[in-house]
């Protein structure tokens, strides 16, 4: 299944020198992903994958470190952008095994909300329809065949963690704090790196902060936080 949009003006810009890291956190006790920020939906593929990919990757949910066997794949769906045109496509996500621990880990590419089919940069892309461009959000829902609904809980989730991202760039960026910070300076700040925001955000041992609400919504910062095999990082 595939259902493509043409994309009008705005092209969010996933860039190509995102930080080569990848990272795995606990969302549940019996969910651990491991997200692979080499990959974005757009390049994702399970194929890549092999054990060599994972020699220097601790496991999420024990101390051993690199003992991962690949443990086949799982479908699901996700939305996202392919050039200009949304997409909504079935992925084939990677999972493996610890071999220590026996837990096993999908390996998800570094846009993926966990449970939601919308990206990373789709989420941001409507938010900045919203806020920056101040399309009317019913027009929004139109143009793009989502709900009302779906967009005002877009927005929702975004006010939730506004204040989390002004302290994150307080403390990363102290300099480029504007006196008034609002929402859509806050947004000003996250939509132009997207996934590098999100891997930032993450380095400071964060849970992804537009992630979160998807996840434990309350507790613990992720766990581990590592490299694949040649990443800068
Ligand atoms: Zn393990």
């Amino acid at each position: 299944m595939e259902k493509e949009k043409h994309f009008p003006s705005r092209k969010p810009s996933p860039n190509p020198h995102h930080e080569t890291s990848a990272l795995s956190f606990r969302c549940s006790r019996d969910r651990i992903m491991i997200y692979d920020f080499l990959h974005l939906c757009n390049t994702y593929d399970k194929n890549i994958y092999s054990r060599g990919y994972f020699k220097e990757t601790p496991c999420p949910a024990c101390p051993a470190v690199g003992r991962f066997k690949m443990y086949g794949s799982y479908m699901r769906y996700a939305i996202y952008f392919k050039g200009k045109k949304l997409v909504r496509r079935q992925m084939d996500i990677k999972r493996i095994i610890c071999a220590s621990c026996k837990t096993t880990h999908a390996v998800m590419p570094g846009d993926i909300i966990p449970y939601k089919a919308l990206t990373l940069f789709v989420f941001i892309y409507i938010l900045a329809l919203v806020f920056l461009d101040k399309v009317p959000v019913l027009k929004v829902a139109e143009e793009w065949d989502f709900s009302f609904q779906f967009i005002y809980s877009v927005i929702v989730t975004f006010r939730k963690h506004a204040n989390n991202i002004r302290q994150y760039v307080r403390e990363t960026s102290p300099g480029d704090v504007p006196a008034v910070f609002d929402e859509c300076r806050v947004l000003g700040f996250v939509k132009g790196p997207c996934a590098e925001f999100q891997l930032g955000y993450i380095k400071m041992n964060r849970r992804p902060c537009f992630m979160c609400r998807f996840l434990n919504r309350v507790g613990a910062p992720p766990v581990g936080l590592h490299a694949p095999m040649g990443a800068s990082t």
